[in-house]
């Protein structure tokens, strides 16, 4: 079968090519790709930063946002032939760590979780992949090809239950919220923020294309300047750019006891020279919390499918903005200008 793979830390190895078909030991559900969405993660890899094979592999299958149809559910009756899964991207680590050991391998303490399409475990960029059942998430039929959005929605929806943890240490109202970034992960930041009430606030750099429109049809608010310049100060802000000057503006704009979410993973961005003490002064007066947020466990993938369940049909299917065939993978891993999220796609939904 054909499969989209890379040879993890090699910049430019990444080819479509045909692989053996997925083995029983990779789980006793056997799935047919429909579409498998891309992120940063996955151009990285690509570009040779990042990623690990499976022990004794020289190449990783790419692919970590899925979208199959079961075709054959094995032994376990809990999936039916024909039932759309999206496969849950990490696997606890063997140790384990007390985290992993309560089924919260999102929170890991000793990093030796693995990842499919990442670390050590073969992604779901393949015509078929297999899985365990108990990592195949059901996702609702009528969502057809935007049930790829599950994966970068289990994200946002562990960030709000994150935010919703630290908000509940003191009296919790929260009316306003702002999102940093209006890529996949900020506008489902957004639309997790819209069903749960709040009056909501996108910032991005761009000024025109699909971005400021999706905001604005979600019924919130666009803002192309600085977050300290929104006119407002948010009780919750969701920074989704990794960006350091947009992090730092995130910290000052923040209300009085409101919480700060990262998301986002940068490197460097050294801000002029930002005092520590002068900025944690500020923080301890104003009662801020600022909480990192990474990848998601069952709870969250099943909170993100029934966000996406409730969600406009249209308004999601606008955020898969370019859809391409595996043998034009690498056209996918290029970023253009109105991209939002850009899915490969094997088979129709
Ligand atoms: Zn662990």
């Amino acid at each position: 079968m054909k499969a989209i793979t890379v040879e993890p830390r090699k910049p430019g190895t990444a080819r479509l090519e045909d692989i053996p078909e997925p083995g029983a030991p990779e789980g006793s559900v056997l799935v047919e790709a429909i579409a498998v969405g891309i992120c940063g993660t996955d151009v990285e890899i690509a570009d040779g930063k990042y990623g690990w094979a499976p022990e004794g592999a020289k190449r990783l299958v790419l692919g970590h946002e899925s979208l199959g149809r079961v075709i054959d559910p094995g032994p376990r009756k809990t999936l039916r032939p024909g039932d759309l899964v999206v496969g849950i991207v990490r696997r606890p680590d063997p140790v384990p760590c007390p985290s992993c050991a309560v089924g919260e391998w999102d929170m890991c303490r000793n990093g030796k979780y693995t990842e499919r399409g990442i670390k050590e475990i073969h992604g779901f960029m393949s015509e078929r992949w297999r899985i365990e059942p108990e990592y195949a998430m059901k996702v609702d039929p009528s969502l057809g090809l935007l049930g790829v959005l599950l994966e970068p929605t289990t994200v946002v929806a562990k960030a709000w239950e994150q935010v919703a943890a630290v908000g509940h240490r003191a009296f919790w109202e929260p009316r306003t919220v702002l999102v940093t970034g209006a890529g996949p992960i900020g506008l489902l930041a957004a639309l997790l923020a819209k069903q749960h009430g709040l009056e909501i606030h996108v910032l991005d750099r761009v000024e025109s294309g699909p971005k400021p429109e999706l905001v604005k049809a979600l019924g919130a608010t666009y803002h192309s300047g600085a977050a300290t310049d929104v006119g407002f100060q948010p009780d919750v802000i969701i920074e989704c750019t990794g960006v350091g000057a947009v992090i730092a503006d995130s910290l000052r704009a923040v209300s009085a006891g409101g919480v700060v979410c990262l998301t986002g993973v940068g490197s460097g961005g050294r801000v002029g020279t930002l005092p520590i003490a002068d900025m944690a002064a500020e923080v301890v007066l104003r009662n801020n919390v600022v909480v990192g947020s990474v990848n998601a466990n069952k709870r969250h993938w099943y909170r993100a499918g029934e966000a996406l369940a409730r969600a406009d049909r249209s308004w999601l299917a606008r955020l898969v903005s370019r859809r391409v065939r595996p043998e034009e993978f690498a056209s996918a891993l290029k970023r253009e200008p109105d991209d939002i999220k850009v899915v490969v796609q094997f088979s129709e939904a």
